[in-house]
């Protein structure tokens, strides 16, 4: 295995101390992949404060991550290094986190904590690697299988669900048979798990290659964590613009949507609103009026209950709430999404526009998709050219409007029905021009 000169150092000060000390977990496991190094976590049997005695000895900064849980952290030329102690976890309740960890001498018995075979080795240059429960074989098999009794883990830590399901949907790997059985046979306990910690899990499993493939075989592990989306997974569309249901749809749109997390993540709920909406008209052919704004609102609860940050939930469900407002591609006029939404909000909405068309009946799409590349040229070209379609772009603001007699509430609403007339090219957005036309 390589190691960053940073990381042998820190190994080899802790070996001189007389202590074991390896890399461990993600780090190996993605060296042994060939993927490029991220952060190199470090396993020693030194307990914290003879870590941190050591670090200062040798003038390393040291931030006191989790010193209660063993960790310290080490920052080498600003890069930080987690070093935590050999541990066993204490006993389990309400299945996630222990109740509190001992320290253990034996980097055996820290493996054997771990989660997953692949997460459950260590390294360093004398011993090698140390992979105590096939971590390597199952590597090559491309298998994720929990270290020891996969129902127990599971029960012991229930968030180990999701991160099977991360890593499945990321590295392109099975679940191995027992580990897949303990999952469905556990998943009810996701339910004991923060939501904030299950959405970061479930972020990184949305942008990965296999994300598609593990929302389908693992339907039902969502419809624990978004039960919202349950009523999706046998809606019918029998529409000639659909081959498949409401939830095939879904997962289809999240495989061709950009490896962006929003993205993904409009797409894993665009469509939530449609069961409840449907309606089958005499010919036999189903129908979604409003699901867009319908599905904004579930959307919103379901955002809220993951406590997401204001950024992706303003996103999302705006994304949500204007994606049917995109469907007829030859309506679409970029400078009015512009003024209503904006360029990022603009940008992303055709993204999720195309992502939608290509889960659609590919017999039935067209030149959509083209035109709507296009619209996303036609936007660049917009902002390039720095034409106004903001309200502050315009050639006149509100001390303008105040000089010539407006007053409170009729400032703004003017200076935006100047907007859109600018928008429209019904006005040049030309001070004297807008003016004029203002008196
Ligand atoms: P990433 O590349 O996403 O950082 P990682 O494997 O490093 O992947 P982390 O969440 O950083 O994942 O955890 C570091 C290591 O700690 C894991 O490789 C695994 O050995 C162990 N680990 C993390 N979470 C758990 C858990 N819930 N149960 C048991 N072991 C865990
Ligand atoms: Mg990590």
């Amino acid at each position: 295995m390589k190691l960053s000169a940073n990381a042998e150092k820190l190994i080899n000060l802790l070996s001189e101390n007389g202590y074991k000390a390896y890399a461990v977990g993600g780090c190996v496991r993605d060296d042994l992949l060939g993927m490029p190094e991220k952060d190199i976590d470090i396993t020693t049997s030194a307990k914290p404060e003879s870590v941190e005695e050591i670090l200062k000895q040798n003038k390393i900064k040291v931030i006191e991550t989790g010193l209660k849980h063993g960790t310290v952290t080490a920052v080498l030329y600003g890069e930080p290094y987690e070093i935590t102690t050999f541990r066993k976890d204490g006993e389990y309740k309400d299945n996630r986190r222990p109740e509190s960890v001992d320290f253990v001498d034996d980097v055996k018995e820290d493996l054997s904590r771990r989660d997953f075979t692949i997460n459950a080795m260590a390294y360093n240059h004398n011993e090698g690697l140390i992979d105590l429960f096939g971590g390597k074989t199952d590597l090559e098999h491309r298998i994720i299988r929990a270290v020891g009794n996969a129902d127990l883990r599971f029960k012991e830590d229930a968030l180990r669900i999701m991160r099977a399901l991360r890593f499945s949907a990321t590295l392109c790997f099975a679940i191995e048979e027992n580990t897949k059985k303990a999952i469905f046979e556990n998943m009810h306990l996701l339910e004991n798990i923060a939501y904030e910690r299950i959405f970061t899990e479930l972020k990184k499993l949305l942008v990965g290659d296999n994300a598609m493939q593990v929302l389908d075989e693992y339907r039902e592990v969502i419809g624990v964590i978004i039960p919202e989306l349950k009523p999706a997974f046998d809606c019918v569309q029998n529409n000639p613009w659909h081959i498949y249901n409401v939830y095939g749809h879904i997962i289809h749109a999240v495989d061709s949507a950009p490896t962006d997390e929003i993205i993904r993540l409009t797409m894993l709920l665009h469509d939530i609103g449609k069961p409840s909406v449907k309606t089958t008209d005499e010919k036999g052919i189903d129908h979604f009026k409003f699901h867009a704004p319908v599905g904004a609102d579930i959307a919103k609860k379901v955002l809220k209950r993951f406590k997401v940050s204001n950024e992706i939930y303003d996103k999302v469900t705006t994304l949500i709430r204007y994606h049917q407002g995109v469907e007829n591609v030859d309506d679409i006029r970029v400078k009015r999404w512009l003024a209503k939404i904006g360029e990022d909000y603009t940008r992303a909405l055709f993204k999720v526009r195309i992502s939608d068309l290509l889960a659609h009946n590919p017999e039935k799409i067209g030149y959509e998709v083209e035109k709507i590349n296009e619209l996303l040229q036609e936007l660049e070209a917009i902002v390039a050219a720095g034409e106004a379609f903001k309200i502050s772009d315009l050639a006149v603001n509100g001390n303008d409007l105040i000089a010539l007699g407006y007053t409170g509430k009729t400032i703004g609403e003017k200076l935006k029905e100047i907007l859109m007339l600018v928008v429209d090219n019904k006005l040049a957005n030309d001070k004297d021009k807008i003016i004029a036309y203002l008196k």
